[in-house]
């Protein structure tokens, strides 16, 4: 064994470890590069010719891996195969919107001047709700990851700073930096005392505020 393959395999094999035991709760993963990228190109990547109509986005039909968030299982054969095919990989992405969670991420940065946990707070105060006991993820730049679940017939779409300024929403076709990954910049890992809970329902009002807005009816109907 070469010894210089010694770190990043023992990394691959620690976020093999902790995407399958997302997977044993029920979380849909896919293998993150240290840049928090999904670790797998896509095999159409040099597909995309200008000329010609376009077709439909190929959303993993072809059979290949490498469609981001879309090649998220829980299958426990195929992340295996998804992390063999990406022994670069640190880390691991958990989509949001599956069944049966319909995980709903809200990220809590800390890079702006903004304190967005002051912002959310300000946001239940005027809208009358209270984030519930749930699971919470620190990222290693000082920010949080709450994780709430949306009711099925919903689709939350994913949004930054549109909430308020430093919250983005992980919704449909996004994805959440597990806990136990490793990037560039440190580890995440779940905040003291909310790994053994699981994902609280999203407040009525608060999901109301995620969804996009009704479009005003048109003069004249139709
Ligand atoms: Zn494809």
């Amino acid at each position: 064994m070469a010894t210089t393959d010694r770190y990043p395999r023992q990394a691959a094999t620690l976020a093999l470890a902790h995407a399958l035991s997302a997977a044993e709760r029920g979380l849909a993963v896919i293998p993150l590069s240290r840049t928090k990228l999904p670790a797998l190109r896509s095999p159409h990547r040099d597909a995309s010719a200008p000329a010609g109509p376009a077709g439909p986005p190929c959303h993993g039909e072809c059979g290949r891996f490498g469609h981001g968030v879309y090649d998220a299982s829980t299958d426990p054969a195929r992340i295996r195969e998804l992390f063999s095919a990406a022994p670069w990989a640190t880390g691991y992405g958990i989509a949001c919107g599956l069944p049966p969670h319909h995980l709903i991420g809200v990220d809590l940065d800390t890079k702006s001047d903004t304190d967005s946990g002051a912002a959310l707070r300000a946001l239940a105060l005027r809208h009358r709700f209270t984030i519930p006991p749930t699971i919470i993820v620190l990222t290693p730049s000082g920010g949080r990851h709450l994780w709430l679940t949306g009711p099925p017939e919903v689709v939350v779409p994913n949004s930054a700073g549109r909430l308020a300024p430093g919250i983005d929403i992980r919704g449909a076709g996004g994805y959440l930096v597990g806990p136990g990954s490793r990037t560039a910049h440190g580890a995440y890992a779940t905040a003291p005392g909310t790994a053994h809970l699981t994902p609280a329902p999203c407040p009525r009002s608060l999901l109301r505020l995620l969804l996009p807005r009704p479009r005003a009816p048109r003069p004249g109907g139709a």
